[in-house]
């Protein structure tokens, strides 16, 4: 069996399952956020009935994220309609934005978009958060009510976004009818080299097979090279995974796997027990590839979606609005340093906005110093806006007065996951997704640049 069939196979009591079989499985982790938590909870108490309760309150784990950060006042309510479920539920996991539990939440338009306005709870964008918050581990079953869940496969688990309905029903029982995907296999070997980063790696694989050429199949990434790869690469190549259309993305499970989970689970005092799954010898694939890591350039999906593979360097004539580095994707305390390093001592020339995914990578870039500065510092005199209000911020738009949202017909590259027509905002927007480096390179030259000469 591969990866995720040992995965769904043990989670379904079954000794063996293939591709295509209808299981059941139990889940681990049920996972929403502010965007689909209520419409989850409506069909739970229209299921289940208004005095249901959750089938594990330590299973069942709410981070708002999304449209946060907004005067908006339905999406302000949406947060206050988590709150009073995981009040009524006794729920240990609810990642809230205010520290009162019988408050209200208000974005105070007043503060500014740039100063924190959250409390000591709140963690940030939830792909990201939950791994920081200890709710990855290495053989067990996430559902999320979000496409991006896959991003948690890069700890060697089944995470796969769910809808509101099955994610109801998850609520109630703990358990979802799936059916096994065929597994893809990219075999990574080699190693990225400077100014190449993962998002590279993930960008040229849809490229290869399509945004639909992973469609309701699992896409597992393994061989030698995934040693190179640290955890934070790996999440970036998982969360992908969806926008070729893949079920899942999984990862081999291995040392730094472990040394990521075990610091986090004991930091936070979640769950620290788990089974790592190891693929048997006779797998079955519908499709295998060899990825050489050296081979790989900068690399840029183009609009109008993330299958428009073309290199960097070819790009030169494509001149930009806007840059925008943030995301669950793209937003981790190792995609500003990379960012940092190439606009170090530079300015960018055009608008440039930086959005953190949680707040510890806001703490992160606070407190990480090179030579005299911390990286935020760097960050900022060169020019990037950077706000402390980490979330999903202007990576699928949100209402008008997000940060960072495109409200015109611009040009933006990102270093976001998702670039159909309309996600940053403007339907007539165009959306160019590239790696932390190659927007920091376009950042500075105002059109797309290879950043391989800057990082050298
Ligand atoms: S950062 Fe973007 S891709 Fe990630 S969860 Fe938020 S909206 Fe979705």
């Amino acid at each position: 069996m591969t990866l995720t069939e040992k995965l769904l196979a043990r989670a379904a009591g079954k000794a063996r399952v293939s591709a295509g079989d209808n299981i059941w499985v139990k889940a681990d982790v049920l996972m929403t956020h502010d965007v689909c938590g209520p419409g989850t909870i409506g069909v739970f108490k229209r299921e289940f009935g208004k005095t249901a309760r959750v089938w594990d309150r330590e299973r069942v784990v709410i981070i708002p994220d999304h449209y946060i950060f907004t005067a908006d006042s339905k999406s302000n309510r949406n947060v206050d309609i988590l709150r009073d479920f995981a009040r009524e539920q006794g729920l240990p996991y609810f990642y809230d934005v205010i520290d009162e539990p019988g408050g209200q939440w208000k974005f105070d338009t007043s503060k500014g978009l740039l100063k924190r306005q959250y409390g000591s709870q709140y963690a940030g964008v939830c792909h990201a958060a939950l791994p920081q918050k200890g709710h990855t581990r290495p053989g067990e079953i996430l559902f999320g009510t979000d496409s991006h869940t896959c991003m948690a496969g890069a700890f060697n688990e089944f995470a796969t976004g769910i809808g509101n309905t099955d994610a109801g029903f998850v609520m109630g029982t703990g358990k979802l009818l799936i059916k096994v995907p065929e597994t893809m296999r990219f075999r990574l070997e080699g190693r990225l080299q400077p100014g190449v980063m993962a998002k590279d790696l993930i960008l040229h694989i849809i490229g290869e097979i399509g945004f639909d050429g992973a469609t309701y199949r699992a896409m597992q990434f393994d061989g030698p090279g995934v040693a190179s790869l640290s955890m934070d690469d790996r999440m970036t190549v998982a969360n992908m995974a969806i926008e070729a259309g893949g079920k899942n993305g999984i990862f081999p499970f291995d040392a730094r796997t472990a040394e990521y989970v075990e610091a986090r689970t004991r930091l936070n005092g979640t769950r620290s027990h788990y089974e790592p799954v190891e693929a048997d010898a006779d797998q079955a694939f519908c499709y295998e590839t060899v990825v050489d890591l050296d081979k790989l350039e900068p690399t840029v999906a183009c609009h109008p979606d993330p299958g428009q593979r073309k290199r960097a360097r070819d790009m030169a004539d494509v001149r930009l609005d806007r840059a925008y580095i943030g995301s669950c994707t793209g937003g981790k305390t190792s995609d500003f340093v990379e960012f940092a390093r190439v606009v170090r001592g530079r300015r960018v020339a055009i608008d440039t906005f930086g959005v953190p995914a949680t707040p510890e990578i806001v703490h992160d870039l606070q407190t990480t110093r090179w030579g005299g500065e911390t990286i935020w510092d760097i960050l900022v005199g060169s020019g990037v806006q950077m706000t402390e209000n980490a979330g999903c911020a202007a990576c699928l738009g949100g209402p008008v007065d997000t940060f960072g949202r495109m409200n015109t017909p611009l040009k933006c590259i990102s270093a976001t996951n998702r670039n159909f027509p309309g996600r940053m905002g403007h339907k007539d927007s165009q959306v160019f997704l590239a790696s932390p480096a190659t927007v920091a390179a376009s950042a500075l030259a105002g059109h797309v640049a290879d950043p391989r000469a800057l990082v050298a």
